[in-house]
């Protein structure tokens, strides 16, 4: 019998730890269905949106367009509450469609590598997409055999790269406007006034019953060196969680980079209306502008941040994982130049205007770009909410009640295969994400980047 079992009904007290996508929507499902129940989040950053949190930036791009159909429904219905409730309203959602390109194979084994994850991905993707948006309506999901088809979707200043092969677009995809998506579902929050919600309130460690055992989780212990107890923990810690937890092997930040111009009026008005494009080949994808702000950002293995922890948990040694930096220094010069190379591409005439601002941003890694959404087998009373991989942000309207059935153990099966607590750990904490959807270097250590750079 697992613990999820023998916990239909949840704990009377509920500490919720992070204020991202998975601790927000934990929060506000655990709001509708233990209205009565004393449940605090706390939140490490002084404000709900945090700047440096991952949920946090101008847009995330809210697709269907999985090669796993478990994964394709489950955004069906996301998309669903995004355009049809007061999740989308007020601009947090635009349905501008996205082009989902892949690219001919080129030299060189991780070249080849990436470009036939990129194609796989972007056919499988296309298979569970039609079936799953065009509902008898083939305009909607449109295959695009070549790069003319391509050009075809797209506003004539968006160039099509010479290495494109095919794709498809999918008219019923779009994009959220991220931050104010996560300011929206704090005000939900405050209006059903369950939650208390504490700001500023890092935690430094969990605390056990038992300093010996250390099974059964009591709560926590903040930085400032107070306590709180609860009868149930979740951890929705994000990126920062390897650092809480011995997740090597299950779970691990990984650093991503993002980039922004600004446009004149006609820029932006041209760009306004195009579709996200984006390539599984190059990880590569310039989301439609808005207030004369054009973002580009890459999808890739990213960069790890090898950092020194000891988990209190277990009372390991010492050990290294990958961890945040949020320092907020530009991003190294080799994920600029990426950037630029794209626009060099796709839009020839910024590929030389300064960027505005740029920014690592991290995505809590694991090996199959599967979430964590699980009770911890060791500590019966610790469950973690984590593991977005970088795509979790367009769930964000049904993540929570998902979340919530996994915590009374009755989770659909299909995604408690998913989300469960894998049978067994990756070898190496410096894993890659092998979701299909990666490309781009695997080994890239974030100071070596800096490095190197310095070095030029
Ligand atoms: C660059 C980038 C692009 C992305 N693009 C997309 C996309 O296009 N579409 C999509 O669907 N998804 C996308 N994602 C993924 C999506 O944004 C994430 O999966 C999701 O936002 C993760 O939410 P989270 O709650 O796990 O993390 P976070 O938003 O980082 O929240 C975790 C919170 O926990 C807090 N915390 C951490 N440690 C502690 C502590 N010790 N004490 C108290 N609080 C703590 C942190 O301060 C943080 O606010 C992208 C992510 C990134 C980084």
């Amino acid at each position: 019998m697992t613990t999820s079992e023998i916990m239909p009904q949840l704990p009377q007290s509920i500490l919720i730890i992070g204020g991202g996508v998975f601790g927000l929507s934990t929060a506000l499902s655990l709001s509708h269905r233990y209205p009565t129940h004393n449940i605090t989040l706390l939140e490490a950053s002084t404000t709900i949106p945090n700047p440096e949190g991952s949920s946090v930036d101008s847009s995330r791009i809210v697709r269907a367009d999985y090669a796993n159909p478990a994964y394709a429904r489950l955004a069906a219905a996301g998309i669903e509450r995004w355009r049809t409730t007061a999740w989308g309203a007020e601009g947090r959602y635009t349905q501008n469609g996205l082009v989902l390109v892949y690219h001919k194979s080129s030299s060189g084994e991780a070249g080849r590598q990436g470009q036939d994850d990129g194609e796989r991905y972007t056919r499988a993707s296309y298979q569970n997409v039609k079936r799953l948006v065009n509902n008898g309506d083939d305009k909607i999901v449109q295959f695009l055999p070549d790069r003319d088809a391509i050009q075809k979707v797209l506003p004539r200043d968006v160039h099509v790269a010479e290495s494109v092969a095919a794709g498809y677009v999918n008219w019923g995809s779009g994009w959220a406007d991220a931050e104010a998506g996560v300011r929206y579902a704090r005000k939900k929050l405050d209006e059903l006034g369950v939650v208390k919600i504490r700001t500023g309130q890092k935690v430094s460690r969990l605390l056990f019953a038992d300093q010996k055992d250390r099974r059964e989780v009591t709560g926590v212990q903040l930085a400032d060196g107070s306590t709180l107890t609860a009868d149930l923990v979740i951890l929705a810690t994000g990126a920062w969680t390897p650092g809480l937890l011995d997740l090597r092997g299950l779970a691990d930040a990984r650093g991503q980079v993002l980039a922004y111009l600004r446009l004149t009026d006609e820029e932006q008005a041209k760009l306004a209306q195009m579709p996200t494009l984006l390539s599984f080949s190059t990880g590569m994808f310039i989301i439609p502008p808005r207030n004369n702000e054009l973002k580009i950002a890459r999808h890739a293995y990213g960069y790890r941040n090898p950092t020194r922890v000891r988990f209190d948990s277990s009372g390991a040694e010492e050990a290294e994982v990958s961890l945040p930096e949020t320092a907020g220094r530009p991003i190294p010069p080799e994920g600029e130049e990426a950037c630029r190379a794209a626009l060099r591409e796709m839009l020839p005439w910024l590929a030389d205007r300064p960027f505005t601002k740029t920014r690592v941003c991290w995505y809590t890694d694991t090996p199959q770009g599967d979430f964590l959404v699980t009770y911890h087998p060791d500590h019966p009373n610790l469950f973690l909410a984590t593991g977005g991989s970088g795509h979790a942000y367009k769930f964000f309207p049904v993540l929570g009640d998902k979340i919530v059935d996994a915590l009374e153990g009755k989770l659909e099966e299909d995604l408690q295969r998913l989300w469960r607590w894998p049978a067994q750990r990756t070898t190496t904490t410096s894993f890659v994400t092998k979701d299909g959807s990666r490309s781009g270097r695997k080994d890239m250590i974030l100071k070596e980047e800096y490095a190197r750079g310095l070095k030029l």
